[in-house]
């Protein structure tokens, strides 16, 4: 079984070098009541999130229990839909769909309290439990819905918007009636939110030198709702440019996660008098809508109101690209790499 680890831990950018491939065995343990088993990976997850864990100074205190750091010759564990090869759980026999916390590797050997479930496709493809009807989706749904509150009418400004949680809280955004613009690293990216998401409008932000003034154009009367993506300078003109009362869900800070140095700092006197509301969230912390976020979700995408933007890369050797591609903008739409045939 090949997999891949880190060679040690990484401080900024990662690069594909940073990465290698290991080889174990693995053999189920026959103990009675063991409930072990062994999957085939057929899709996983690329997460920007997973380079928190991989640098030094991670620890499972400093993210609440949530991702806990990756050791360098460490398995990596990400979210992937699998398909079981061996079975010691009686609730599982072979041939069964499973998706939750996998790794990536060929094959995961799944504990007696690993995180996974059956999977009912629900007449959807496979990789869309890894994106749109998983993580990413619940991110999304919760983190506009739940974080920020939207009302029908209100500007919404999303960065990242061409990414995987980036584009669906502007999709979900322009279903309530709201106003949106999301802001992306290239032309063909402000071309995909404007002409196939339907955003009311989009910019790139690496062609803006002063962003306060970009989005006092693209907003004259003020932005309502603020879903951050990305944090640094973005953050300080999105706070800038707030309205009264105006909701900043903090998502992710992806801009720092590579510069250490990098961190948001907005005006505190903006957020005083205007009364914005600033708040981090976790997509695990709503599991309890997930229901909710499925029937809904699936409707949509039933009905074709909401699209799926999947970004899908071949084989188990195209992790480390796809991985540091997400801190390059390669992606469009949910970064999944394809490890199996189904
Ligand atoms: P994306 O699919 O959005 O991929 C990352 C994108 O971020 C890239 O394509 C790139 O697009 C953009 N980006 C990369 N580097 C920078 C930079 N320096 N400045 C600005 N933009 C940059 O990833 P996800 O949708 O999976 O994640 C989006 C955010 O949400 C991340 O911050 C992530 O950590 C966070 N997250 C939080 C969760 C939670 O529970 N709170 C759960 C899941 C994700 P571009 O071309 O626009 O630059």
């Amino acid at each position: 079984n090949k997999y891949w680890t880190i060679k040690t831990h990484i401080e900024d950018a990662p690069k594909e070098d940073d990465f290698y491939l290991k080889n174990s065995t693995l053999a189920l343990s026959v103990e009675p009541g063991s409930k072990e088993m062994i999957v085939k990976n057929l899709y996983v997850s690329i997460d920007p999130y997973q380079l928190n864990r991989m640098k030094s100074s991670s620890s499972s205190q400093k993210t609440g229990g949530f991702a806990v750091g990756i050791t360098p010759g460490q398995e990596i564990e990400a979210f992937g839909v699998a398909r079981v090869v061996a079975s010691e759980n009686p609730e599982y026999e072979k041939g069964n769909f499973v998706v939750g916390v996998v790794t990536w590797a060929e094959y995961s050997k799944i504990g007696s309290n690993g995180m996974i479930r059956k999977l009912d496709p629900m007449g959807f493809p496979l990789s869309y439990h890894v994106g749109i009807l998983a993580f990413s989706g619940l991110t999304a749904y919760a983190g506009f819905f739940e974080i920020c509150k939207p009302k029908r009418g209100e500007k919404v400004f999303v960065s990242a918007a061409s990414g995987s949680v980036g584009n669906l809280v502007g999709q979900y955004a322009k279903l309530h009636g709201c106003y949106v613009v999301g802001c992306a690293g290239s032309k063909q990216k402000v071309e995909l939110l404007k002409e196939k998401l339907g955003f009311d409008e989009a910019f790139n932000y690496r062609e803006e030198n002063d962003l306060n003034s970009t989005l006092k154009r693209y907003f004259p009367d003020g932005i309502d709702v603020y879903f951050d993506n990305v944090g640094a300078e973005m953050q300080e003109a999105a706070v800038a440019n707030m309205n009264a009362f105006g909701r900043v869900a903090v998502c992710g800070v992806i801009s720092e996660y590579t510069d250490s140095g990098k961190k948001a700092a907005p005006d505190m006197l903006d957020v005083i008098y205007k009364r914005i509301k600033i708040q981090g969230f976790l997509a695990g912390d709503h599991i309890g809508l997930f229901q909710d976020f499925i029937s809904t979700t699936s409707d949509h995408l039933r009905s074709g109101k909401l699209c799926a933007l999947e970004d899908i890369s071949d084989g188990l050797d195209s992790i480390p690209f796809a991985f540091a591609g997400l801190f390059r903008g390669d992606n469009i739409g949910k970064k999944i790499v394809k490890i199996a045939e189904e």
